[in-house]
């Protein structure tokens, strides 16, 4: 079995075992710093709905394959400075990562320039870790209406990174609750270590690197 057969009957399993329909959870493999031989293996076995953390890499990458690959859905989950929003807006179909105003005016500027805007997730630091992105859990209701109203952004869902030395399950619960009491229905959670888990919570979206590629 291939990484990706094997990643997409684990993912499949989860989804089953909690009662859950597959088809409602995606795949999105993180293909950050992979070498190029890993992603064109992966691309030939199917998989189209890739995650990258850095906007230059993703262009130098993604560039020429989107071209070749129309269905290709690039997802932007790592950190974005507000000056590079407009490249982002125009090599991405969806940015995970909002949260903060600066960034959403930049988002909601690129946007009306270029004529269109991907889906967004406000990304919530549910460890409220001072050294990660995201916003706070209690100030999450505020920035979630504030993207949608003031900055009129798409926002289809959330987006987290539990801490590394805690148990992710209630980090998880804390996203998808405060996902539904917003009316949002994209939970974007869940890694090679802990993607089961977070499917169980409600996960439909897992970012799965190493698992899938190998070790980076
Ligand atoms: C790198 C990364 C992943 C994938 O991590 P693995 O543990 O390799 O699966 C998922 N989400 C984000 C935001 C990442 O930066």
């Amino acid at each position: 079995m291939s990484g990706l057969e094997d990643i997409g009957a684990r993912v499949a399993g989860a989804a089953r075992a909690c009662g859950r329909d597959p088809a409602g959870v995606t795949l999105i493999a993180v293909s950050k710093t992979q070498p190029a031989a890993r992603i064109t293996a992966v691309l030939e076995q199917g998989q189209r709905v890739f995650g990258e953390n850095r906007v230059q890499e993703a262009q130098a990458r993604w560039g020429e394959r989107r071209a070749r690959f129309a269905d290709l859905h690039l997802r932007l989950i790592g950190p974005l400075q507000s000056n590079k929003a407009e490249a982002a807006l125009a090599l991405f179909d969806a940015i995970d990562v909002l949260d903060r105003d600066k960034l959403a005016a930049a988002l909601a500027e690129g946007a009306a320039k270029l004529g269109k805007c991907p889906d967004i997730l406000v990304q919530v630091n549910t460890g409220e870790e001072a050294q990660k992105a995201g916003v706070a859990p209690g100030e999450a209701d505020a920035f979630i209406r504030a993207a949608r109203e003031t900055y009129g952004l798409p926002v289809k869902g959330l987006m987290c990174i539990p801490p590394a030395d805690e148990e992710p399950a209630m980090h998880f619960a804390l996203l998808a609750k405060i996902a539904r009491r917003n009316g949002l229905f994209e939970l974007s959670m869940g890694m090679s270590h802990d993607f089961e888990t977070a499917i169980r919570f409600g996960a439909t979206q897992v970012r799965v690197g190493s698992a899938l590629f190998g070790a980076r």
